[in-house]
């Protein structure tokens, strides 16, 4: 068989652990074996990102801009613990963080479903992908605490010499004081990313703020959002037959338990942050969950949205089998395979991305799982293999 070609190289983000471990086997038995594979390669362990004074992951991000589109194992974030384990110079910082500041990009989450695996929230049919404002608001706030009575202020100063000034609120005793802040092009960046993002799924966008309330702050979100819209976005929007969908969060919230799934749901900073929890647990399974960080310019970086998967490695170390799930790191690289052969004009390696999802569906609807999901699995017969025996099985069902 011939192997399928590629022109632009992928930018491959080595990781660590058991991922790391995952990773090579992903390659070896599902991609090498069917495409004639092109990656610029970065290895973003950790002891290589300690050697190379973390100026690999700022490599590796600069290089996912250079080519658009990057597949990335899970990596460690030091710790002082990891510290001590990987003899580090110093704490680096985590290269998801660093990645995402250096393509100014938004992270899409979504879950991968089957039929054997019931949401909790047996309405959703089809996959919600959630997806975070990962700058300012409350993540990026200053503090006071307050012990005796006396007057707050907001008071901005501008470079101009002009300033303006609120009262926050006359204290009669102690109590506590909040200031944040966010600024129109994280908005308007994140705003694109997601319109982008819609557009290139094919499902519709909600998003939501609590603008009632807080009319300048708030109201500064959905306003940039309709400008971006109604400047770029509505005439595709039209064409695709897709909805933008602007309201307030609490009904936004009642909405999505009420629907059957299949759209975008963007979220502010906090929102996001305890949505997106609650979105993965009721779809069952973290290591089910897909992640993908993309650009306001439209380059992508896809990942599995869980960890190192830790426990399992110090288990694997120890010459244990492991039954690791590899469902979301592959699906990394697939959905990268398929945006290369998108931008690339492959209908080939377009293809190939469809297969292997297909082959990983069928080999879990045939019940054949990781342990993880075992217990979650029902109106089939699971049966529990290892990350090399579940690897081995959707081999066998990849038909070109
Ligand atoms: P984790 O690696 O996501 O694992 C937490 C637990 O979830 C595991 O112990 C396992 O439970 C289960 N799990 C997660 N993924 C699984 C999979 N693919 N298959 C089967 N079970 C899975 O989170 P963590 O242990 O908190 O973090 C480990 C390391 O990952 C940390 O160093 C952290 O910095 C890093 N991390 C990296 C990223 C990233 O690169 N995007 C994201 C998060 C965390 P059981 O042990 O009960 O089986
Ligand atoms: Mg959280």
């Amino acid at each position: 068989m011939e192997k399928i070609k590629m022109t632009t190289p992928l930018v491959e983000m080595d990781g660590d652990e058991m991922t790391r471990i995952l990773w090579q086997m992903i390659k070896d038995e599902l991609i090498l074996p069917f495409v004639d594979l092109k990656t610029e390669y970065y290895d973003l362990g950790l002891p290589n990102r300690d050697r190379t004074n973390d100026q690999v992951t700022v490599d590796s991000a600069r290089a996912a801009c250079k080519y658009g589109v990057a597949v990335k194992c899970a990596t460690i974030t030091p710790n002082a613990q990891r510290m001590d384990e990987y003899h580090l110079h110093h704490m680096w910082k985590s290269p998801n963080g660093t990645i995402r500041s250096i393509m100014d990009g938004t992270v899409f989450r979504a879950p991968i479903t089957i039929p054997s695996i019931r949401p909790v929230v047996r309405n959703w049919e089809k996959p919600i992908t959630i997806a975070r404002h990962a700058y300012g608001d409350v993540y990026k706030s200053v503090e006071l605490k307050v012990d005796e009575p006396g007057t707050a202020r907001l008071v901005f100063e501008g470079r101009s010499g002009r300033r303006q000034e609120v009262e926050i609120h006359e204290f009669e005793g102690s109590g506590v004081l909040q200031g944040m802040h966010n600024t129109d092009k994280s908005i308007r960046s994140f705003a694109h990313s997601c319109f982008k993002f819609a557009v290139d799924t094919r499902q519709d966008l909600w998003f939501a703020t609590k603008d009632t309330i807080s009319k300048t702050y708030d109201a500064r979100f959905r306003e940039i959002f309709e400008e971006v819209y109604e400047q770029d976005y509505k005439e595709q929007f039209a064409r695709l037959g897709i909805e933008y969908f602007y309201t307030l969060i609490d009904d936004a919230v009642a909405r999505v338990v009420r629907s059957k799934g299949g759209f975008i749901w963007a979220c502010k900073n906090y929102d996001g942050d305890v949505m997106s929890d609650m979105l993965s647990t009721a779809f069952g399974s973290l290591a089910m969950m897909t992640s993908v960080l993309v650009s306001p310019d439209g380059n992508y970086e896809f990942e599995a949205a869980h960890g190192t998967v830790t426990r399992h490695y110090y288990r694997y170390l120890k010459g244990e089998e492991t039954s690791t799930n590899p469902m979301a790191t592959i699906f990394a690289w697939s959905g990268a395979l398929r945006k290369r052969g998108e931008l690339d004009g492959l209908p080939a390696l377009v293809h190939f991305a469809d297969r292997l999802e297909a082959a990983c569906l069928d080999t879990l609807n045939a019940g054949i799982a990781t342990k993880d999901l075992v217990g979650l699995m029902e109106g089939v017969e699971p049966r529990a293999v290892n990350s090399a025996g579940f690897i081995a099985a959707i081999r066998e069902r990849i038909v070109l």
